[in-house]
């Protein structure tokens, strides 16, 4: 049993290191012992492995807590043995988000063994309320999935010999070159389907009902794109799954308009409520709140209920409602009410007068977003 190298000495960072830095280390150091660089170099796939470890705990937050916490242990990876069940194709899969497709192509093409196919990622679009959006919810959903059919055999691609790869040697003014190239035949699988049962697609794959349960995170937005690893179609020749890609959709609420965490409403009070004080309730997510209307409140002043919009999708609290009460003007009257009416339209508390307090639209825009 060896015993294992501290991942931060590993990757040559300090124990405080950045995810940037983090990220930045192994990417120098992957890139310098990578198999491709390195053929048949035991030590340097080695080192490259050792690196991917690290990195695969260090950039996890909550494993990195874990290893700091406890060690090895805390990662499950203290016999020494192995290397924290990451093989190849995790790593290589593990390449495309740092590395983008700089080594996707051929990658596992040139390790000597045929690569495992990666599966179709499924797209599916779910509709959210702003309720669900505000306290977050699990979801069963039903998708088509392509998976390996049962009674399907395999044999050896015939174009490659279940290599996976097909090396080409050209002549160049420096010599011949030999270069290497994923099988277009089967996709680097180096198998390819000897029989299969009826309905089974040429990849050996065949549709299946599947229901899957879905958590949805709080303070989600329209257009968003949740990433749910490993649940798309599964890849042919037993290969690696594809990702299922969950598409929000906000269901438009029918009262509150909503604007990043915050959430607006037009409330219409009665114009004598506005003169003399009274009370207005408002939708909420949740349910309904009620604000008081003080006496002599003008027409465009925004109350902000705090905590009461959405909350932030990287938790950092609620967004707040905020109201805009428009004083209703009535657009007919009767003849008493105008009586009434016309008796006030000469009284000097009716004529216009805004002071200080009043504050015009463009201010308290200003109010509101700053
Ligand atoms: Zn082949």
């Amino acid at each position: 049993m060896v015993k294992k190298r501290d991942y931060y000495e590993i990757l040559g960072v300090e124990r405080s290191a950045t995810e940037i830095q983090i990220k930045k280390a192994y990417r120098k150091i992957a890139l310098k012992y990578h198999p491709d660089k390195n053929p048949n170099d035991k030590e340097a796939e080695e080192k490259f492995k050792e690196a991917a470890e690290a990195y695969e705990v260090l950039s996890n937050p909550e494993k990195r807590q874990r290893y700091d916490q406890f060690g090895h242990a805390g990662v499950g990876g203290a016999s020494g043995g192995g290397f924290g069940g990451m093989n190849m194709d995790d790593i290589f899969s593990q390449f495309g988000d740092i590395f983008g497709n700089a080594f996707g192509g051929s990658f596992g093409g040139s390790r000597g063994t045929a690569r495992k196919v990666r599966g179709t990622n499924i797209r599916i679009r779910v509709k959210l309320s702003l309720k669900e959006i505000t306290e977050g919810v699990k979801k069963k959903i039903k998708i088509n999935r392509l998976v390996n059919a049962e009674g399907v055999t395999y044999k050896n691609c015939p174009t490659c010999n279940g290599t996976g790869r097909i090396t080409r040697v050209t002549q160049t003014f420096l010599g011949a070159m030999q270069t290497q190239s994923v099988c277009n035949s089967c996709q680097g699988a180096g198998k390819t389907i000897d029989k299969r049962p009826k309905g089974v697609d040429a990849s050996g794959l065949i549709r299946k009902e599947d229901i899957i349960e879905i958590e949805i995170p709080t303070g989600v937005e329209d257009g968003m794109q949740l990433n749910i690893r490993g649940k798309g179609n599964e890849g042919p020749f037993n290969g690696v799954p594809g990702d299922l890609i969950v598409l929000i959709e906000e269901i438009p609420h029918e009262h509150l308009r909503r604007d990043g965490v915050h959430l607006h409403y037009d409330a219409y009070i009665n114009f004598v409520d506005a003169v003399l004080g009274g009370e207005v309730e408002v939708p909420t997510v949740k349910g309904k709140a009620k604000i008081k209307i003080n006496a002599g409140t003008q027409s465009g002043k925004v109350f902000r209920l705090k905590g009461k919009g959405l909350p932030d999708i990287n938790g950092y609290g609620n967004g707040d409602l905020l109201v805009h009460i428009n004083v209703w003007t009535p657009k007919k009257v009767s003849k008493e009410e105008q009586k009434v009416l016309e008796k006030l339209r000469k009284s000097e508390n009716f004529i216009p007068n805004p002071g200080k307090n009043e504050k015009g639209f463009f201010q308290r825009m200003r109010d509101i977003f700053q």
